[in-house]
């Protein structure tokens, strides 16, 4: 490991402003979005930096430096933690690298993050009785946002308009910006605003969009709402969000919102309802009609069905794949609170048959 006052070119009694110094110029030299730039150099003057400037790990360095050159071997890429001090007492120093390049994020405009820019992301709430939420729905909305201009399908220029190179950035595409920071001043590339990073410009603009290639309007946006879905499911449609000036738009999400059914629930694929029979029928055994979400079904109570009792009824669940979920139906037998006469008379009977 070399030293690192060598590596940043200081004396030994540097003073932390001399070490600033000596910092800046020599990252500014080797920064890799720089043409001089040269990444190993640059981590090394960082780690060095890292150091040095900081009075507790520039002691420790100072105490113990050469030695851990021949302990630690070579590190990797990324930082270097916990240096094993081949023994106890000296405590060993940590820094994160990553630290010092965030930092360095911000001064150098972003390192290499560039891409087109993205326009923003639209959010909507819609609420679908809970019907189409079990065999899917559509709907149609109608949205005020920016859009490509349909004129110029986003070019902003007039129809059958020729080019022309942009004065701006002379077809180039880039322009240089000299920024100040803390480190010194910097030079970035970044992309021409006038022409969007093409290096051409329409010689006539588009008149509908005025050139800019994207405008506020009304959109009419159809939503296919699948089967299945669940309250509070969120639905995404690639770039239906805000459209932006040369870039990729933003996505537009859907929340949905369902309506519970007055009389069944969802578990799943699932459905369930409830019906309340008589006895005599839960006796003796009986056709029954089910509210499904289908048309009516009958369901056949068998002779015997116990109180709470689950029925199933086979695919008039909720969408799923290729099939359906069940229908099931808890049977809830109703005993009658006042008996007639003769009810009582029967039921007495009942009892001398044991039942
Ligand atoms: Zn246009
Ligand atoms: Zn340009």
């Amino acid at each position: 490991m070399k030293d690192y006052y060598e590596v940043l070119g200081v004396e030994k009694g540097a003073s932390q402003d001399e070490v600033k110094k000596a910092f800046r110029k020599l990252a500014s030299k080797y920064h890799p979005d720089k043409k001089t730039g040269d990444e190993a150099r640059f981590k090394e003057i960082s780690e060095a930096y890292a150091v040095l400037s900081d009075e507790k790990k520039r002691s420790e360095y100072d105490t113990y430096g050469r030695s851990f050159s021949g302990g630690g071997g070579q590190q990797g890429g990324g930082g270097f933690g916990g240096f094993g001090f081949g023994g106890q007492g000296a405590q060993g120093f940590e820094f994160d690298l990553g630290d010092i390049f965030n930092g360095f994020g911000d001064i150098f405009g972003g390192g290499g993050g560039q891409g087109k820019p993205r326009g923003r992301d639209i959010s909507i709430d819609i609420e679908i009785p809970f019907k189409e939420s079990v065999f899917g729905t559509k709907r149609s909305v109608l949205l005020t946002k920016n859009s490509t201009c349909d004129t110029c399908t986003g070019s902003g220029a007039a129809p059958g308009s020729s080019m022309q190179t942009c004065a701006t950035c002379n077809g180039n595409g880039k322009v240089r910006e000299t920024r100040g920071s803390v480190l010194g001043s910097f030079t970035t590339v970044r992309p021409c605003n006038t022409c969007h990073g093409k290096g051409q410009i329409p010689k006539e603009k588009c008149a509908t969009c005025k050139g800019q290639g994207v405008l506020k309007k009304e959109e009419e946006i159809a939503i296919t709402i699948p089967p299945g879905i669940e309250n509070g499911e969120m639905i995404r449609m690639t770039a239906r969000g805000e459209a932006i000036q040369a870039g990729t738009p933003g996505d537009l999400y859907i929340k949905i919102h369902v309506t519970p059914h007055k009389t069944i629930t969802r578990e799943g694929d699932n459905l369930r309802s409830t019906i309340h029979i008589k006895l005599t029928d839960a006796l003796l055994g009986s056709d029954y009609s089910v509210e499904t979400l289908d048309e009516p079904t009958s369901i056949r109570i068998p002779e015997g069905v116990k109180n709470g009792e689950v029925l199933r009824i086979r695919n008039k669940g909720v969408k799923s794949g290729s099939g359906r979920g069940d229908f099931l139906v808890r049977v809830m037998i109703d005993i009658p609170q006042k008996l007639s006469r003769r009810a009582r008379k029967l039921v007495e009977e009942l009892k001398e048959e044991g039942i």
